[in-house]
């Protein structure tokens, strides 16, 4: 059989074992959504989880807290256990809590410890900004100068970075990293067992954040003593706009206290004793600030339980030879459009998405919305498409190469403004 042909993509599909998770997602007729990486479609057992919780508080009013079929007092702690199989972490090295940013304040506030003359934070030029607005502030309010104390490792291509390179800035003034496992434009996977080893070599602490290779690629947190990650939980996860996000904790800091406290932080048994003195948790738990938001949280109940049942090496497996798949009909449809293929080629550096450079990038993406298939633009020339394993398909990637094919042939792009919109 052809390769390039479209009956070999249905081929793929034939003998492709994850296909029948296709069916538990809500997909639109005559779309192909690719933008799994940005926000993850909705299940049907999501959907059913939430209406659970609804009726739960329906029933049960307060008594919600502590009974029912997930009573909502041990929820976070409960969905730990359900990402175990993701981060290769323990259910008490995590919890589900907070959103992205706000874990990372809270992680920089308990483990920035800056003592003599370490008192810098390594992170690096391509980091998602978000993370270099928390760090900065943190440096701030510690009265330290970010033009001095933030050490961005720098990029020599602008999309991917060197574990050298990063591993030659932990110096003797070097008090914290914070790194991504997977970058959010190119999808390069950094290598986190590697860097995580030079820290500790160099006596400095290390935490990930995980937002892009969370439910795309295995993680083996514990193995590699990473001190901590934190992640969201609407992209590869699923888990709905602005679901609450999670965090992680190696053992080996249970016991120290969280830098920003508040009461779900204290151990479960003593927390409604309401003294003035907090008896934190002595797990991750411990990093909880307020009330958990419980109708956010529920989406992941049932979001969780597809990744379980799939696995993730099988979702692995399956999303290499999409994008892999993907690359190939590229090179072979596309050579004469200028693109670029800007994520790293080699399966292990390569995460669950792919980016393409292209002047033109940001009025392709509205002609290829147009035409059904959801990307994702990013400025200035940016284009990632992710084929995702539980719901797109082998034919999803072919038709899209397709598509793509007819809009620059016939430069139906040109109809559109070459900028971005709000969101983007
Ligand atoms: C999506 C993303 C975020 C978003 O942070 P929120 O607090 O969830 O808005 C942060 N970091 C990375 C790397 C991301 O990909």
């Amino acid at each position: 059989m052809n390769i390039f042909s479209k009956e070999y993509a249905k081929s793929l599909d034939q003998q492709d074992e994850l296909a029948h998770f296709r069916e538990e997602f809500y997909l639109k007729e005559g779309r192909i959504y690719l933008d799994g990486n940005s926000l993850g479609l909705l299940s049907k057992r999501a959907e059913r989880a939430v209406l659970d919780l609804l009726h739960s508080w329906k029933d049960y009013g307060i008594d919600g807290w502590t009974q029912g079929k997930h009573p909502w007092f041990y929820l976070s702690e409960l969905l730990g256990e359900k990402m175990i199989t993701l981060t290769g972490a323990t259910a008490e090295e995590m919890i589900v809590t907070g959103s992205t940013t706000s874990n990372l304040h809270q992680l920089v506030a308990s483990f920035y410890q800056p003592k003599g003359q370490r008192t810098k934070i390594l992170a690096d030029e391509l980091t998602f900004p978000t993370d270099i607005y928390a760090l900065k502030s943190q440096l701030r309010l510690r009265g330290y100068d970010p033009a001095e104390h933030l050490v961005l490792v720098e990029s020599e291509d602008g999309r991917m970075l060197k574990e050298e390179a990063i591993i030659a800035e932990m110096t003797e003034e070097v008090a914290l990293i914070i790194l991504p496992g997977v970058l959010y434009r190119s999808g390069q996977v950094l290598d986190m067992e590697q860097l995580t080893k030079a820290a500790h070599e160099r006596g400095i602490w290390i935490g990930f954040d995980l937002c892009h290779s969370i439910g795309s690629i295995p993680h083996e947190l514990s193995n590699w003593e990473v001190d901590f990650a934190f992640w969201c939980n609407y992209k590869h996860l699923n888990g709905g706009p602005g679901s609450t996000a999670a965090l992680y904790v190696n053992k080996r800091h249970f016991g120290q206290a969280p830098g920003l406290a508040g009461w779900f932080g204290s151990k479960k048994d003593t927390q409604f004793d309401m003294t003035l003195e907090l008896d934190h948790a002595e797990h991750a738990g411990a990093y909880q600030m307020g009330t958990p938001h419980i109708l956010s949280t529920a989406p992941l109940l049932g979001a969780l339980e597809l990744f379980n049942e799939a696995g993730i090496d099988r979702i692995r497996k399956k999303s290499l030879q999409l994008t892999n798949y993907m690359m190939e009909l590229i090179e072979h449809e596309l050579v004469e459009f200028d693109f670029t293929i800007a994520n790293p080629r080699n399966d292990q550096q390569r995460g669950g998405h792919l980016f393409l450079e292209h002047v033109e990038a940001a009025r392709i993406c509205k002609a290829l919305k147009e035409h059904g298939i959801i990307p994702d633009f990013r400025a200035p020339n940016g284009i990632r498409l992710a084929p995702v394993a539980l719901y797109n398909t082998f034919e999803d990637v072919w038709n899209t190469v397709h598509i793509l094919k007819t809009i620059m042939e016939t430069e139906q792009y040109k109809q559109y403004k070459n900028e971005r919109d709000v969101v983007a």
